[in-house]
Parts: C-alpha cells; sequence; structure tokens
C-alpha cells in the first residue's frame, strides 16, 4: 500500500535527492519578493530530518519542517540582517525570522550549557545551490496532532515516512537523544 496522497514536506514528497560529496555550502533566501534576507553557509549541513514539532517553520501545506545543523561560526547574514527578528526570545532556540515573509533564516543557541550550543539549525529548502545532504531520519512525529493532525492518520503518516526511508521517532533519533544524554552525564559527573 502507498501513501502519496500523504504531503511530508515538497522536499521529499517526491523521494530524497542525495548530497554531494564534494558539496561546500551555499546560500538561503527568504521568500520575499526583493531585498531578501540572505544568509551565507560555509560548509554541508549535518543531521538534516524532516521535524513535526510546532515550533520550526514549515511551508504551506506541509506535515513537517525540514531541518539541519551547521556550526554556528560557518554561518553569515550577508543581506538585509536589518529585516530579522527573533520569533521567541525565552525559546531555547532563538530563532531569526524575516519580519516580512515570516520564513525562519537560522536559529541560534545562546545557553552556553544546552547540548547543541555551537550549532545554528537552517532549512536547507530556501537555498538554490543542489548538494545539501538529504533528511535521514523523521522527529517529534506525535507533535504533529498538536498542529491539527487527525490521530487515526498517524498510521498512514509513520508508514509513509518509511517508504521514503526517514524512519519515524517520536523524539531526535537515537544518536541525537545519546547525544544530549552524554552531555548531561558530563554536566553532572557521571561520565
Ligand atoms: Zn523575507
Ligand atoms: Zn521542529
Amino acid at each position: 500500500m502507498s501513501h502519496h496522497n500523504i504531503h511530508i514536506h515538497p522536499s521529499v514528497d517526491n523521494g530524497l535527492q542525495p548530497g554531494s560529496d564534494s558539496f561546500t555550502g551555499g546560500k538561503l533566501y527568504c521568500q520575499c519578493t526583493d531585498n531578501k534576507v540572505e544568509v551565507t553557509v560555509d560548509t554541508q549541513c549535518a543531521h538534516n530530518h524532516v521535524c513535526g514539532c510546532t515550533k520550526c517553520w514549515k511551508p504551506e501545506g506541509a506535515l513537517f519542517s525540514m531541518v539541519a545543523v551547521v556550526p554556528r561560526d560557518k554561518l553569515r547574514v550577508t543581506a538585509n540582517e536589518d529585516k530579522l527578528n527573533v520569533v521567541d526570545a525565552s525559546a531555547a532556540i532563538q530563532r531569526h525570522a524575516c519580519r516580512e515573509c515570516g520564513v525562519h533564516m537560522y536559529g541560534r543557541i545562546e545557553n552556553t550549557e544546552h547540548p547543541f550550543h555551537g550549532l545554528d539549525f537552517i532549512h536547507v529548502e530556501l537555498s538554490d545551490t543542489q548538494g545539501w545532504a538529504p533528511p535521514e531520519f523523521a522527529a517529534f512525529v506525535s507533535s504533529i496532532i498538536e498542529s491539527g493532525t487527525n490521530p487515526d492518520e498517524m498510521g498512514a503518516v509513520r508508514a509513509r515516512l518509511r517508504e521514503l526511508g526517514l524512519e519515524p521517532y517520536d523524539c531526535l533519533s537515537p544518536p541525537l537523544m545519546d547525544a544530549i544524554a552524554t552531555h548531561t552525564a558530563k554536566a553532572k559527573g557521571a561520565l
């Protein structure tokens, strides 16, 4: 049984595009017609995934966002930075969004104790360059119910994610959950 009627995200709905091994980054643009915010990323992304949480920016009609990380020192805002605004200053991830089109250009963690401090969150679909590493898994899948998905559809959503090769998790993937727990254990002196 196929589940092609389920729109996970436009970048994955027709199958995953492989990344390029020689890829060294590209520019991200907001969706304004002019004076676009431009972010330059000087590296390949890591841990790309689709995310079902209610905080990540997602395109119209998509059930999931698509989000990856890069080291913060590899990311620069290179045009129209004055249009950026932090969506929720109290959130762990400070999502810098264009105040005109609403697109989130990057998310940054300022708390140095946070397990993912030093990594910025980006949406590589905002780039016009090919070769970004494709998503590897689906995070916070059950959270799409909080955005209005009927719980009865979750079986079909998870089946579609598996069909695309995106293993569904209701938090993060095991390697990322292990990284968080390791960080916490080291901070407590248990490791
Ligand atoms: Zn914009
Ligand atoms: Zn998310």
